[in-house]
Parts: structure tokens; C-alpha cells; sequence
């Protein structure tokens, strides 16, 4: 069965630990592997629950869209053609691109990915 778990969170028909509990259920059975098929998933979004994301998050970027735009350099960022992370600000989700590292990080030297 496939549940549209975003979509049912964003109309407020499930809570998020009910969309926690649909996740788990299928991750413990042999449908597993088809999880992303089964919750509906874009591949986008799988991406940032994978990252940390949690799907009430998620589901606001999917009513909202991602960003076309990098958190950290602002440059273009498409989230369908390169390579990203989740980027945490506040109580939503935006994209950084690989190579762009919050001021934060420890580990700012990004002069040695070629793309
Ligand atoms: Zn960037």
C-alpha cells in the first residue's frame, strides 16, 4: 500500500510521530527496500531525511518547493541536477552545495574538489 506520507502531514491527517510510526513499520518489513516507492517519495526528499531531515520538514519543502539557490554562496543550486546537502536554519530545511561549508565548520578548505 502506498501512503502519500507528505502529503497526509501537511493536511495535518497524520502526526509526525504517526508518520515516524508508518516509516518504521515498512523499514521493519520485507517491503524495506521499496520504502521511497511505498511513502511516496521524490528522490530529493529521500535525500534529506536520509541527511537528518525529519518529513514534518519535508513536507513543507514539498508544499513550498526547495530552494533554487545555495544556503552558503547563493549561487544556483538545482536540486534535480547537482549534488547537495541539507542545510539546518531555524525550523526549516535549505540546500548548500557540496562544497560550500557553513562558516562554522571546522573543516573549511574546499579548494581541493574539482567538479
Ligand atoms: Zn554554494
Amino acid at each position: 500500500m502506498i501512503i502519500d506520507i507528505l502529503t497526509e502531514l501537511f493536511n495535518k491527517r497524520i502526526n509526525l510521530s504517526k508518520a515516524n510510526a508508518i516509516y518504521e513499520e515498512i523499514m521493519d518489513s520485507k517491503y524495506a527496500g521499496d520504502v521511497v516507492l511505498l511513502l511516496n517519495l521524490t528522490q530529493e526528499e529521500w535525500s534529506a531525511f536520509c541527511q537528518g531531515a525529519d518529513f514534518d520538514l519535508i513536507s513543507k519543502r514539498r508544499h513550498k518547493g526547495w530552494p533554487r539557490k545555495c544556503a552558503i554562496c547563493n549561487k544556483t543550486l538545482d536540486v534535480k541536477k547537482q549534488d547537495w546537502f541539507v542545510f539546518f536554519t531555524g525550523n526549516k530545511i535549505t540546500l548548500r552545495h557540496v562544497v560550500c561549508f557553513p562558516l562554522s565548520s571546522p573543516t573549511l578548505d574546499s579548494s581541493s574538489s574539482g567538479q
